[in-house]
């Protein structure tokens, strides 16, 4: 049902008002959020804002109990301004639908907003001229689950290097949250034997939040 026939119903039962509470808690997040993204849209902390089309904050349910976090937007995502809706973001969506949930049910965001040339991974510096924007969204929605995609985001969360091959599976800890670790999407689009390791990843870390 639309706004307006909910609208008309309400009337016909006689509700004569609706309040709209902008003050919700979920609206504060939103507006949080809105801001993030004005600043990241003017941000020129690093190199990478001189090619972007646009930055891509993220986007999803700002109540989630589960944030993605992958590397940087590529080329489409450039594009269109939103995360992982390129090839890699379509396998992410086969996996979490294919889990029982929608894309719509969790929070995806990158470690970097800006597209790197070429798609190159972000420098060091890049990522970390970055993180405060992903450090407030981690606030601002406050999952209990974090699901890292791959090397960046891990590199970018931990602060320390690792081979995602050995790491992929395991349940760690950053600051009181559960972060899953398991391979970025682009990775089993070049490897599709690990396929089904990357929808089972996936599966668990949403059961893990979603429990
Ligand atoms: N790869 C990423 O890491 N993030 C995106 O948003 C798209 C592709």
């Amino acid at each position: 049902m639309n706004i307006k026939d909910f609208l008309k119903v309400m009337k016909d039962m006689g509700f004569n008002e609706v309040i709209v509470d902008n003050n919700s808690p979920l609206n504060e997040k939103i507006k949080l959020l809105n801001q993030i993204n004005q600043e990241i849209q003017n941000c020129t902390k690093c190199d990478l804002h001189k090619n972007r089309k646009q930055a891509v904050l993220g986007e999803g349910n700002p109540n989630s109990p589960i944030m993605f976090i992958g590397e940087a937007p590529g080329e489409e995502e450039d594009k269109q301004g939103r995360p992982f809706v390129g090839r890699a973001g379509q396998l992410l969506t086969k996996a979490i639908e294919t889990a029982g949930y929608k894309r719509s049910d969790v929070y995806i965001a990158n470690i970097n907003k800006c597209r790197p040339p070429n798609n190159r991974t972000p420098t060091i510096e890049e990522q970390e001229a970055c993180f405060p924007y992903l450090k407030r969204q981690i606030e601002i929605i406050n999952p209990s689950v974090l699901c890292l995609l791959g090397a960046t985001a891990y590199r970018g969360i931990f602060k320390r290097e690792t081979k995602i091959t050995k790491e992929r599976g395991s349940i760690l800890d950053y600051e009181g949250k559960k972060v899953y670790i398991t391979y970025h999407p682009a990775f089993v689009l070049r490897n599709p034997r690990e396929e089904p390791t990357f929808f089972e990843d996936i599966k668990k870390a949403l059961e893990l939040a979603f429990k």
